[in-house]
């Protein structure tokens, strides 16, 4: 779609947040007819409505049910649910419907950034930085953008000159992006996450899956999680290009894996039935815990494919610093280890943490959003020197551990107040031996006690350096 096209165009943005405001800027500035609608009708967003009107967009508050007359097109936020009254209305009326990452896509330049993308439902982020991190290492000019909080727009449309791009999806995303084509592709892992939005576990994994359509170079799967090899092996590619797997194992040809403490490649490379190319040892990924060498190994695969040396990523995985709040070590204090994993904010993380230190006094609870805890807790028994409960539905975990870890000292806290977290932290160490590890992994979302799964992890850090500051 050229930007003539756009002249008068009657669009309609549906949300006034992240993703929207941007979007109804650009647009306006194109020469469509932007009206923007919003659900919510409180003063922030009329101040940003007022903003918006000085430039010739229509905003209607605290109605983002009804379709405008006249509307051509619908970019939508993310989030908005598929059954959203205005969506059924747009289908019976023809109108098509773009998500930001959609528009972003249709108004990239024509010799823009390939993109190199991401998505799975755990390791999005960590892997969209470690592949940042290694495509600047290559010496690229390039950014982690998309639903990492880095507007892919500005990406696309900003004066900044890249040369590709490492873009993190959410399913959601996905989901609206109809004639994305990525250079290349990973999905990362496939669980149970956001079906309440996507209606099943069916149509969860087709929007993933849309990750792959029309991919030029190589589609990226796991290959310990079947499903994401089963949506490579439905999607409509170029020509030529490659399923590519990633393993914790000895990689068979067109794989990515690890022998002896090595990360190789033996899909990048000429004679892959003979040959495989060392790329970083284990040793340099930060923290080497087995899903985020797993992570690697699709940053890897993705910058690989793209035509990065086998020396950069070997730096880039060094130079990687992971974000807060990800399996994060605050602190030893008495010969134990105290981590902070407030992102595990679903069983599948939560899963992924416990699976990389052994013994653990584990902490957890909080909002489950529907989670069962039979699985994680079956999986993890034999790691749990002790648990801590707190949170709302702390109730769920005890009575996973009571069935499948009967033997496993429990503290159920029944605490939900802000304060718990430190009183929690005092019920770790006391059940904890020297060697062990303290995880704050709660496999549950934080908003019962917290903000935000930020705060929580601040909690917790506050938490172990008062007990720190104590014992020493
Ligand atoms: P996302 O962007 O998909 O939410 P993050 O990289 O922010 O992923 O990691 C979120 C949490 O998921 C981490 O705290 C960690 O516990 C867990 N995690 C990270 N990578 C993986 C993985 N490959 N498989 C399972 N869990 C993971």
């Amino acid at each position: 779609m050229t930007a003539v096209t756009w002249t008068g165009k009657r669009v309609t943005v549906a949300g006034l947040g992240v993703s929207g405001i941007p979007a109804a800027r650009v647009l306006r500035g194109l020469g469509a007819h932007v009206t923007v609608v919003n659900d919510g009708d409180d003063e922030r967003s009329r101040a940003q409505a007022t903003e918006l009107e000085a430039l010739g967009v229509t905003v209607r508050l605290g109605d983002g049910a009804t379709l405008t007359e006249g509307t051509e097109l619908i970019v939508t936020a993310p989030g908005w649910k598929p059954d959203k009254p205005l969506f059924l209305a747009a289908a019976e009326a023809g109108v098509e419907i773009w998500g930001d990452v959609e528009l972003a896509w249709r108004l990239r330049g024509p010799d823009a950034a390939p993109w190199l993308a991401v998505t799975g439902t755990n390791g999005k982020t960590t892997t969209v930085r470690m592949l940042a991190s290694i495509l600047e290492a290559a010496g690229l000019r390039t950014a982690a953008v998309g639903n990492i909080g880095v507007s892919l727009l500005d990406a696309v449309l900003g004066d900044e000159k890249y040369d590709v791009l490492a873009v993190e999806l959410s399913s959601y995303q996905l989901h609206w992006a109809p004639s994305l084509r990525a250079h290349s592709a990973a999905v990362l892992n496939l669980a149970p996450d956001h079906l309440d939005w996507h209606g099943s576990m069916e149509a969860y994994a087709a929007d993933k899956g849309r990750i792959y359509q029309g991919n030029q170079v190589a589609c990226v799967y796991n290959a310990a999680d079947p499903a994401t090899e089963d949506l490579v092996r439905e999607a409509d590619v170029e020509e030529g290009c490659r399923a590519i797997g990633f393993t914790l194992g000895p990689p068979a040809p067109s794989q990515l894996g690890v022998v002896d403490g090595i990360l190789v490649d033996r899909a990048f490379v000429t004679n892959r039935q003979k040959n495989a190319q060392e790329l970083a040892e284990v040793a340099d990924v930060n923290p080497p815990a087995p899903h985020n060498i797993a992570n690697a190994l699709a940053a890897a695969a993705l910058a690989r494919a793209y035509g990065v040396e086998p020396a950069a990523v070997r730096d880039g995985l060094r130079a990687f610093r992971p974000d807060a709040h990800r399996i994060e070590h605050v602190a030893d204090v008495a010969g134990v280890a105290y981590i902070d994993d407030s992102k595990a904010t679903n069983t599948h993380a939560a899963e992924a943490s416990l699976a990389a230190y052994d013994p653990i006094v584990w902490i957890a609870g909080g909002l489950a959003k529907g989670a069962t805890f039979d699985e994680l807790v079956e999986k993890s028994a034999k790691r749990l020197r002790g648990v801590v409960l707190i949170g709302a539905d702390r109730e769920l975990i005890r009575e996973a551990l009571a069935r499948h870890a009967p033997e496993v000292p429990v503290v159920d806290l029944d605490r939900t107040d802000t304060g718990a977290m430190s009183a929690a932290v005092r019920e770790a160490a006391r059940l904890a031996r020297p060697g062990d590890t303290v995880l704050m992994a709660p496999a549950c979302a934080s908003m019962d006690m917290y903000t935000n799964y930020n705060k929580r992890g601040e909690a917790f850090a506050d938490a172990v350096r008062e007990l720190a500051a104590e014992r020493d």
